[in-house]
């Protein structure tokens, strides 16, 4: 291994116990399979650990980043100074409360949530079979699918300050609105969330997620690195139409293309640096503006 920065020396002496990974590569960790180094990648196995190596980064004066699925992010191609604490695959967990509730930690695929709701027998969660990101991620971004929306029935979020501190916030404290949570303006981790759903035949919600996932694969370029919809669904219309009717489905930057399956989705094509990608998201924002004149925003967040 080359020499470690001073940084890197810091928190490995500080946090002995963490799981660290030194210039871990981010298109490692990222749905769009693009991404320069990560100074340092921490993956805590649990809610403490997690508490731990926050408390170092405030003595080390670094704000950390926190990775879920990585299917929502474009990460820089120069890499990330710091630390990048990854929770997927780390906070897991879930379980039964009473009769019509579940609890889910971070970690967990919301595919995997939606799963183990419908073996339950509960219902509410089927939109969210599909969708490649964690539950924390999906929390802070309020995902949706084909009219289901992460703040239908999340009642509850347990959130780490970035000092910390654990909290738990109710579905009104947590701001919810399309493709957004309050947490994106004042900070906070979410660790886990409780769902609140509804009895229902096990067959029934099954039946609906092969429903929405045959939806999916057959309208989606699933078979290509993209983060989803690369675009919010602007005020009176719909970004993959727009894009469509602008005449961009296939259109490209470098390595960075618009899906030739589904306007809406920006794919890698192979290679594409994350310089491509910005730079056909505001290509295409631009020439969609010229064409009709509403301005699309980048949904995928921009690190
Ligand atoms: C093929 C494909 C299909 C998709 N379909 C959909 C869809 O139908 N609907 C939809 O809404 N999205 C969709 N997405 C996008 C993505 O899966 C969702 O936005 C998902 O919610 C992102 O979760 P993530 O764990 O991957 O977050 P990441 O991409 O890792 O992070 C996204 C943002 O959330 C923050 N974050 C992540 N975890 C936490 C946490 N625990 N606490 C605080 N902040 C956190 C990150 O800092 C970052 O700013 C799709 C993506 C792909 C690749």
């Amino acid at each position: 291994m080359t020499q470690l920065t001073l940084f890197q020396q810091k928190m490995g002496a500080l946090l002995p116990q963490i799981r660290l990974r030194y210039q871990e590569p981010m298109s490692k960790h990222t749905s769009f399979r693009i991404g320069g180094p990560a100074e340092v990648m921490a993956f805590p196995r649990n809610v403490e650990e997690l508490g731990q190596i926050l408390k170092v980064s405030k003595e080390l004066d670094v704000k950390p980043i926190i990775l879920g699925a990585g299917t929502n992010v474009l990460a820089p191609d120069e890499g990330i100074a710091g630390v990048v604490i990854c929770l997927k695959g780390c906070l897991e967990g879930m379980e039964r409360l009473g009769e019509e509730a579940i609890y889910v930690s971070a970690g967990v695929t919301m595919t995997r949530a939606a799963v183990f709701a419908a073996d339950l027998g509960l219902s509410g969660l089927e939109f969210a079979h599909g969708i490649p990101g964690s539950v924390g991620g999906g929390v802070y971004m309020n995902a949706g699918a084909y009219g289901g929306e992460i703040c239908q029935v999340c009642e509850a979020v347990d959130v780490m300050d970035l000092d910390g501190t654990l909290r738990r916030c109710s579905r009104e404290e947590m701001g919810f609105s399309y493709r957004h949570s309050g947490l994106e303006d004042r900070g906070g981790i979410v660790t886990g969330a409780v769902f609140a759903l509804e009895k229902k035949d096990p067959r029934q919600i099954r039946d609906r997620m092969r429903e929405l996932l045959a939806k999916r694969s057959a309208s989606q370029p699933l078979d290509m690195p993209s983060a989803g919809s690369a675009f919010k669904r602007p005020a009176g219309g719909y970004a993959a139409a727009l894009i469509e009717q602008a005449g961009l489905k296939g259109f490209s930057v470098g390595g960075a293309a618009i899906s030739q399956k589904h306007a809406g989705f920006a794919v890698n094509l192979g290679g594409a640096t994350a310089a491509d990608v910005k730079e056909l998201l505001r290509q295409v924002s631009d020439r969609v503006y010229a064409a009709s004149g509403i301005r699309l925003e980048p949904e995928v967040r921009i690190w």
